[in-house]
């Protein structure tokens, strides 16, 4: 046994030690960035199993996105093997819930082959619900409603809950299309990203067996980013935790940047109040950065009031490193310049693409660094951008499976009935649209009921005319029905779908009449790839046990493993495939990295290039109107940002730069020209300036 302990104690730090082997208890951690918290959780984990022997699937860890999960579930079976990282709970809070409604279903009101929507499922219902409402999609954009309902759930708020009273014009719309949203997924039976949460809240409070079976089943959970829990999310936690089990909480309140979407910082105030940690642990000192760029972000981070503790990060090693660069270009193509020969520099002097990172404020910055790399052959992957699952041909794709688990899903019929043409027009779906809601069904019910009567002697000829038109189509769910219950595996069932629904071909045509090349996007490649991520996925999840989850028993298990390949496909929009098809993971070969600053968050690269860093920019224009601490948390921002680099930190602006077209010049940023201000006439300064 103290072999096991020394083997998972050693290479942490006293304070890290304590944290790890500390006695069962609610703990909490708030330290800065690059601490090692991260390797703290984990380490705490292989502790409990391998010392506490408490058991793998006792243990829930949440973390903030799938990356950080997979990364997690690795980190893990290197140290406790493959069996232990199979059993554990690791997830980000949706995926918990989703797998808890799926076995939960019918006490959440829910079936349990419900599917979740994903945000373009969320916009075009919003779309199709404003029509129908006859609401202006100019003035009330669908995508801004989409959100605003995501905002409400995301406070915890039903349409009933909300007060007429107080709202504007605008509050009162959203109001009203809620009110219909809120049936139709009921209806559809689908649910979106904030109800996986928002449920799962209701369904812990509402009925007392399932939540004391969670008691149990969890003896200990821990929580990764903890700053940015939301209120809800917060909340769903207390109810995980019973008497008996404990949390772990670990956080920086420096580096809180979802508040815009609910995250809520203060909950680690109240985290000591509910949970009275018997411990707190604080981890002094940096592992990840030179001094110098430690330096500059606490300048810069002092810069905010509203801190819970005041950290000043220093490098456990006391290595300076080498200076920060800070780089003034003329225009936004000498940055990208000036970004692409520094990354060659450090390529020649043996630092790996793939150690890289190019980091920017919003996604509409990486287009000219894209353009640059590319020209000059330079392989890079982005994070962030229009990631796989949320390309068209692959929600196309998706939306026929979903249809075939989900006979309610009309968002998912709609978006493909006629994808491709089947000449079937919108007059067509009206009168589909007439007869589900006389039947009160749905409308590939109303579809099959069609086809029925359009077949009989006596049926009108209006009717035999739309049954002519829908027949190719409601052949074809038939028969991929059919396909389904027999299917041999699902990377083949996938195959059928792609390809006798039309979707490949049509693709394969568009791209060849588009005349794309390897290099551009080729959708019906994406499509192939979507079936290597079926194959991936299967692999993956062969023998899992679903044997505590008890609606789902009630399913076929051909139906069982499509479902949860969907879940994991909603689940995973915003991440890339590898070149095994799998999610997730990162991608592999040398590549330099880009993204935006809030997808970098818990990472870390040998070199950061933070580009962009101009007035307005960031801090971001728009968060600056549109809320009262804009400022903290776009400081917060640009401290992730500069706190991801190990040894080299660039950071650069723009004396002109085009956006949206028009030629704007803002100057560097309030931050950047704060921090350099503090080091005036001071030696020696931990920046050096270029000008390019
Ligand atoms: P962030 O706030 O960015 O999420 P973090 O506090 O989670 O950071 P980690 O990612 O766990 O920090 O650790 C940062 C780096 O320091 C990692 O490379 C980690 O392996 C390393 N590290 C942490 N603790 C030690 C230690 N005691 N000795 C050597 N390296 C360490
Ligand atoms: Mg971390």
């Amino acid at each position: 046994m103290s072999a096991e302990r020394n083997f998972l104690l050693k290479d942490l730090n006293d304070a890290q030690k304590e944290a790890v082997s500390a006695p069962r208890e609610n703990m909490l951690i708030i330290a800065g960035a690059g601490t090692g918290k991260t390797r703290v959780l984990v380490s705490r984990i292989a502790w409990l199993i391998g010392v506490e022997q408490v058991q793998p699937r006792r243990i829930l860890a949440v973390t903030f996105t799938n990356k950080a999960a997979a990364e997690m579930r690795q980190r893990i079976g290197a140290i406790s093997g493959e069996e232990v990282q199979r059993a554990l709970w690791t997830s980000t809070f949706h995926s918990l819930c989703l797998r808890l409604l799926r076995a939960y279903a019918n006490q959440a009101g829910l079936t349990p082959d419900f599917t979740v929507m994903d945000s373009d499922g969320q916009k075009l219902l919003v779309k199709r619900i404003e029509k129908d409402l006859g609401i202006d999609i100019g003035d009330y954009r669908p995508a801004m409603v989409a959100a605003s309902i995501s905002r409400f759930k995301e406070r915890g708020l039903r349409f009933k809950n909300i007060e007429h009273a107080q709202m504007g014009d605008y509050g009162a719309t959203v109001r009203r299309v809620y009110k219909i949203y809120e049936k139709s997924c009921i209806r559809e039976n689908i649910v979106d990203f904030s109800e996986l949460i928002l449920r799962t809240v209701e369904l812990l409070e509402g009925n007392e067996r399932v939540r004391e079976l969670q008691h149990r089943r969890f003896e200990e959970i821990l929580v990764d980013e903890f700053q940015d829990t939301s209120s809800l999310q917060y909340k769903l936690l207390g109810l995980l935790k019973g008497p008996q089990s404990h949390v772990l909480a670990v956080g920086d309140d420096d580096q809180s940047i979802y508040g815009w979407r609910g995250a809520d910082f203060t909950n680690m105030q109240n985290f000591l109040k509910d949970f009275k940690p018997v411990h707190q642990v604080a981890l002094l000192e940096n592992y990840r950065s030179g001094q110098n760029i430690l330096d500059m972000a606490n300048t810069l981070i002092s810069g905010n009031n509203d801190r819970l503790i005041e950290k000043k990060l220093k490098n456990a090693n006391g290595g300076s490193g080498p200076q920060v660069t800070v780089m003034r270009c003329r225009n936004e193509e000498l940055e990208a310049q000036a970004v692409l020969s520094e990354v060659r520099a450090l390529k020649r002097q043996g630092m790996r693409l793939c150690d890289m990172a190019v980091l920017y404020r919003n996604n509409s910055l990486s287009g000219v660094m894209e353009k640059t790399l590319s020209t000059h052959g330079v392989d890079y992957v982005i994070y962030g951008g229009l990631k796989f699952f949320e390309r068209a041909e692959i929600l196309d794709a998706v939306a026929y499976m979903r249809l075939l688990l989900n006979e309610n899903d009309d968002t998912a019929l709609y978006r493909i009935i006629n994808v491709p043409s089947r000449k079937i027009g919108p007059s067509v779906v009206s009168k589909l649209q007439e007869v589900a809601s006389e039947r009160g069904c749905s409308l590939l019910q109303a579809i099959k009921l069609v086809r029925e009567y359009g077949k009989m002697p006596e049926a009108a000829k209006a009717l035999v005319t739309i049954a002519r038109r829908i027949e190719g189509f409601a052949s074809l769910m038939e028969e991929l029905q059919q396909g389904l219950e027999h299917m041999s595996s699902l990377s083949s069932f996938a195959g059928e779908v792609v390809q006798k629904s039309g979707l490949y071909i049509m693709y394969k045509e568009k791209d060849e009449k588009e005349k794309r090349g390897e290099y551009d996007n080729l959708r019906h490649k994406n499509l192939e790839e979507l079936v290597n991520n079926a194959a991936a996925f299967e692999r993956e999840h062969q023998g899992e046990d679903a044997s505590d989850d008890e609606a789902l028993a009630s399913l076929s298990p051909q139906k069982r493993l499509l479902l949860e390949y969907l879940s994991s496909v909603s689940l995973a929009a915003g991440t890339e495939l590898n070149a095994q098809g799998q999610a997730g993971a990162s991608v592999p070969g040398d590549r330099l990295n880009l993204m935006t600053i809030h997808s970098s968050k818990g990472l870390e690269f040998r070199a950061v290039f933070l580009i962009g860093f101009d007035n307005k920019i960031l801090p971001s224009q728009l968060s600056l109107e549109s809320r009262e601490d804009g400022t903290e948390e776009e400081r917060r921002l640009a401290y992730v940002a500069m706190t991801r680099a190990r040894e080299r930190l660039y950071l650069s602006y723009a004396d002109y730069r085009r956006i949206f077209g028009r030629l704007e010049s803002s100057g560097p940023s309030i931050f950047l020209r704060q921090m350099l201000l503090s080091y005036s006439g001071k030696r020696p300064q931990p920046f050096v300036t270029e000008r390019i």
